[in-house]
């Protein structure tokens, strides 16, 4: 393996290879970590099986490459660097997580100074880091916080987020006054603090350092009203339905098309699997979109399209039936 910032469960690997008898296996890793894919897949080789990586981008979970694997013969899917989220699948599926080996000390500490406000800390992370949560309650707990690490039960750990699900600081956001995130960049506690409203501090210890979200959040949720304005004047509506496996929302979308010829506009639906402005931009009658895919496409990637991409919510408080209050109080995701 090439000396890494992550740790690659590989005797698993082998061993449920060996087990299932497998002939050809189809790896899937996330972008980011499909530079180890030459090496597992030698790993994965030198069991007799043969290995296809697949060279598709991969975000999520939501993205398990079945119809692709099925495609090509496999007899297995190995999929790297996310924890199970979808059964929606004939071929046999294998999940492996990847841990981060960087120690998130240097980082806590940075943080603890900005949390120094706040004595109820709900704690949060991605599956990379998960194992070190108790590390980081005790480090918080000595310094005389209280801490909280929620589980709702819907995710496979206590304390995970995923960039659409934040059931875990949902449930014990009205327990804390904020959050400490630990991980990488800003993807996951720019979701923590739209999920929640509450204020938010990262420990990333890849960077080792710490820093507050603030002014990110303000300004996407000045992009996202200006978005939501916008579609107000429009006549026509694209509803986006999902092709990837965790992303199937048809009865949401059907539902928004109701909504949507409720007040009088025309709303057409569209199955896609990559949402990409080319892909929209064939349809220029249509002036805003719904979007009931992944909902991080219409936040963090709004600047890239031409015309409003909303979310299920958003899209309630253009067609009038929520309000943008509600909307800031009961957070963006559905979990
Ligand atoms: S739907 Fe989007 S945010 Fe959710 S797992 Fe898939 S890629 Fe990630």
């Amino acid at each position: 393996m090439p000396s890494s910032t992550f740790e690659f469960d590989q005797s698993i690997l082998v061993e449920e290879i060996r087990k299932r008898e497998v002939r050809l296996v189809f790896l899937q890793l996330p972008e980011g970590l499909k530079t180890y894919g030459p090496k597992l897949a030698s790993i994965i080789e030198e069991t007799g099986a043969t290995a296809i990586i697949s060279a598709d981008p991969c975000y999520g979970a939501c993205d398990l490459a079945s119809v692709e694997a099925e495609r090509v013969g496999a007899d297995l899917i190995v999929h790297y660097g996310h924890s199970s989220m979808t059964s929606n699948t004939t071929l046999p599926t294998l999940y492996l997580e990847v841990k981060a080996k960087a120690s998130v000390k240097r980082a806590v500490r940075e943080a603890i100074p900005l949390l120094e406000t706040w004595r109820k800390i709900g704690l949060v992370t991605t599956v990379q880091h998960v194992h070190k949560l108790d590390g980081v309650r005790a480090m918080l707990t000595e310094v005389g916080k209280i801490v909280k690490i929620g589980d709702a039960e819907k995710l496979k750990y206590a304390g995970q987020v995923i960039g659409c699900d934040y059931s875990n600081a949902k449930a014990v956001s009205r327990y804390v006054d904020a959050f400490l995130f630990i991980g990488g960049g800003k993807f996951h506690p720019i979701g923590v603090v739209l999920a929640t409203g509450k204020p938010t501090v990262v420990a990333d210890p890849f960077e080792k350092r710490a820093f507050k979200m603030e002014t990110e959040t303000s300004k996407l949720l000045r992009k996202r009203w200006a978005s939501i304005r916008e579609a107000k004047s429009a006549e026509e509506i694209g509803i986006l339905v999902g092709l990837k496996p965790g992303q199937k929302r048809i009865s949401e979308a059907l539902k928004m098309k109701k909504l949507v010829e409720d007040t009088g506009k025309k709303a057409i639906l569209l199955a896609i699997r990559e949402i990409t402005p080319e892909a929209l931009m064939q349809f220029p009658t249509i002036s805003a979109f719904i979007n009931t895919t992944c909902p991080r496409l219409s936040l963090d990637d709004a600047g890239r399209f031409h015309s409003p991409l909303l979310t299920p919510k958003e899209a309630l408080v253009t067609l009038g039936k929520m309000q943008w209050e509600e909307l800031c109080k009961e957070g963006w995701f559905e979990n």
